[in-house]
């Protein structure tokens, strides 16, 4: 039956391991096993390597067939395969199967690995955020192995990688001068899994790989209102790995800069530049909406629109998310282009039209006790950047001192 018959080997380990008597009932051993690995468990501060030796104990002594062959032939027997020894299950999983998948602990229950989300950036206009949208997007992930079930195999068995001894790290060692570094990285061998596949047994599928490429449409919603930053999320749409709680696709909005609109929160912002007549003597210009909606913006009768001067609408900025009847207000910014110079008949015609001037002429006697002055043009945004330039290399070597004496000096 076996070919050859294998020498034998300690077929004792076994029993001792859950401190049972050769003889014991499948009854005896179920218990025997829970109490080792309740004691045992890596949640519960257990040694990981005793636990996964009680698991051991427990699926072979648990399966008759196995069980046979152990107390038979030994250990080393089952090693070589000839009770399927090769395809031990994660101790995690056999303990699963005793008792549920419940929290056993109380607290984190089983350690499953959960799979990283992907983040993708959604690039929304002001005017999607305005009205909402829907958009189509394809993305490219990877499934579960549907012809393996993500085993990778076409027995569904696996082998511990002998590269790591199914740890899926390795350790290399490195001595710098008189130190010595220790240094792990996942295992080559097996990508880290810890396990490898017979080349003959490869699910032809997936290569042995267990996942397969999969292309999915996602239709994300971008609902009225969303900010610059919000998260639109599916659950469990990343890509798919064995053992492992799918992760997230979460797309981030990110708001397209808009040439027109400027948005603070839920408030937009527009410019808008006036005329010295229109700012003194009345406007009107239409606005275009981010929906489409032409809107007449016109001064009241008599009204002085000052330079820098805000000018506010209701309920015109964007709508408010989940609530989107509700929405911000929509700014309105001038500035007033006032003309470079006059004519001496454009002077006296507005002299006769404005306020007097607020000083009256100054006498002979006072001119000549002033001295004269030329007023420049300067760009002074300019001058300002150039001045703090000077006071960023000061702060260098003598901060804060340094300015206040500067200030001190020039006010002499
Ligand atoms: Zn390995
Ligand atoms: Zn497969």
């Amino acid at each position: 039956m076996f070919g050859r018959v294998p020498k034998k080997s300690d077929n004792t380990k076994y029993y001792g391991i859950l401190g049972l008597q050769k003889n014991a009932s499948q009854d005896d051993l179920k218990k025997a096993y829970r109490k080792a690995a309740i004691k045992n468990h890596p949640d519960k501060g257990g040694d990981p390597e005793k636990f996964k030796e009680i698991a051991q104990a427990y699926e072979v002594l648990s399966d008759p067939k196995k069980r046979e062959i152990y107390d038979q032939y030994g250990e080393d027997a089952l090693k070589e395969g000839m009770g399927g020894g090769e395809d031990m299950h994660d101790p995690f999983d056999i303990f699963k199967t005793l008792f549920g998948e419940r929290d056993t602990f109380g607290g984190r229950g089983r350690r499953q690995r959960r799979g990283e989300d992907v983040v993708h950036p959604l690039k929304a206009s002001l005017e999607d955020l305005y009205s909402g949208t829907a958009k189509k997007l394809s993305l490219s992930r990877k499934i579960i192995c549907s012809k393996c079930s993500g085993k990778g195999s076409k027995s569904g068995a696996s082998m511990k990688c002998s590269g790591c001894q199914g740890t899926g790290v390795r350790v290399s060692i490195r001595q710098i001068g008189p130190m010595i570094q220790q240094m792990q990285h996942p295992c080559n061998d097996c990508k880290g899994t810890g396990e490898r596949i017979n080349d003959r047994d490869r699910c032809p599928q997936c290569k042995g790989e267990k996942v397969v490429p999969d292309k999915k449409v996602l239709e994300v919603v971008v609902e009225k209102g969303m900010q610059n930053g919000q998260k639109i999320t599916f659950p469990g749409e990343a890509d798919q790995a064995p053992d492992t709680v799918t992760g997230d696709i979460v797309f981030v909005v990110q708001q397209k800069e808009h040439p027109k609109f400027k948005r603070k929160h839920d408030d937009l912002f527009v410019e808008h530049t006036l005329s010295l007549t229109e700012a003194l003597c009345g406007f009107q210009f239409i606005l275009t909406h981010l929906d489409g909606r032409q809107l007449l913006i016109k001064s009241k009768p008599g009204e002085v629109i000052k330079p820098d001067q805000f000018k506010a609408i209701d309920d015109e900025g964007m709508p408010m998310y989940q609530k989107s009847f509700m929405r911000g207000k929509l700014y309105i910014h001038f500035t007033v282009e006032f003309p470079s110079s006059l004519s001496p008949e454009q002077v006296k015609a507005l002299e006769g039209v404005l306020p007097p001037r607020s000083q009256s002429q100054l006498t002979d006697m006072e001119l000549d006790e002033c001295e004269e002055t030329t007023l420049h043009d300067v760009n002074i945004e300019e001058e300002m950047r150039r001045q703090e330039a000077y006071n960023d290399d000061d702060d260098d070597d003598d901060d804060m001192h340094g300015g206040a004496q500067r200030v001190q000096c020039a006010q002499q």
